[in-house]
């Protein structure tokens, strides 16, 4: 049985709809990388398999019951207010009940989620004082407490290096490996080329579903990004490249001026 899924789900914040049409379901064992440009709809269709918005036209079914934890896109965190990581992390549970404060237990299980992703020394350090990375395994963390069945992550791998990258896409390659089915939204083609077995292309409507060999093709990329792009073999892996336009490539550079 699916834990989500959507059948010809469309969806507008107005009148016009940014997702058409769309079918997907997300089972246990997936992992799966949305890409496409942006305002091709990535944010809506994780929003839509969070339960966060509701369909304007089609169906969405989830598993009763089904847990599910959110990272959102870091650049969109306010980050204004004084926090430590242990707090971060203890948010996920004071969502869930009333009382204001951490018991001891609670504590322990936040210092262990914080251990398992190698970042425990850092529970009492203000979330403003870390590195990108950093901050996305703390948002990871948190997501974590509930002990989710799946996890949906929004451009976990944007404005980290590239080294920072490959290892949050490793520990979710991992996770997944323990039984989590994991969806992210990401702007990083080749890494998911490397990470991903399932990759979903989005324009509005779904332009690819497959594997990244299956998907990453001139032709869906073009129908895609709406740009021309190469892919080429590289380890038995496609990796995808940019092809500059007749026109960019004919322009002097400075210096050759
Ligand atoms: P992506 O994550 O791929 O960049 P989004 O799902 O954020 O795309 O946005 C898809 C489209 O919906 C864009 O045109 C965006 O401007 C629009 N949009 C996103 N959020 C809202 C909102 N809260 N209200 C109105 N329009 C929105
Ligand atoms: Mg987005």
């Amino acid at each position: 049985m699916s834990l989500v899924r959507l059948d010809g789900v469309s969806f507008a914040y107005g009148s016009a709809p940014v997702l058409r049409d769309v079918d997907l379901a997300v089972v246990t064992g997936d992992f799966t990388g949305i890409v496409g440009p942006s305002g091709s709809g990535k944010t809506t269709l994780l929003r839509l398999v969070l339960g966060a918005i509701e369909p304007s036209a089609g169906t969405l079914t989830r598993r009763p019951g089904l847990r599910v934890g959110y990272v959102p896109q870091v650049e969109t965190v306010n980050w204004s207010f004084p926090v430590t990581v242990a707090e971060v992390v203890l948010m996920a549970r004071r969502q869930r009940r009333l009382a204001p404060w951490a018991d001891a237990a609670e504590r322990g299980a936040a210092i262990a989620v914080l251990d398992r992703l190698g970042i425990a020394e850092l529970a009492d350090r203000h979330i403003r004082a870390l590195s990108g990375g950093q901050q996305q395994r703390v948002f990871l963390a948190r997501a974590l407490l509930g002990d989710p069945e799946l996890l949906v992550l929004d451009e976990p791998t944007s404005g980290v290096d590239v080294r920072t990258r490959h290892e949050i896409l490793h520990l979710l390659g991992e996770l997944h490996h323990g039984g989590l089915a994991v969806v992210l939204s990401t702007h990083d083609l080749n890494g998911i080329a490397a990470h991903c077995p399932t990759v979903v292309c989005l324009n509005g409507v779904v332009t690819g579903m497959g594997t990244p060999r299956e998907v990453l093709t001139p032709d869906v990329l073009e129908a895609t990004y709406g740009a021309p792009m190469d892919v080429l073999e590289h380890a038995g892996m496609p990796v995808v490249v940019d092809r500059p336009s007749a026109h960019v490539h004919q322009q002097p550079t400075a210096r050759q001026r």
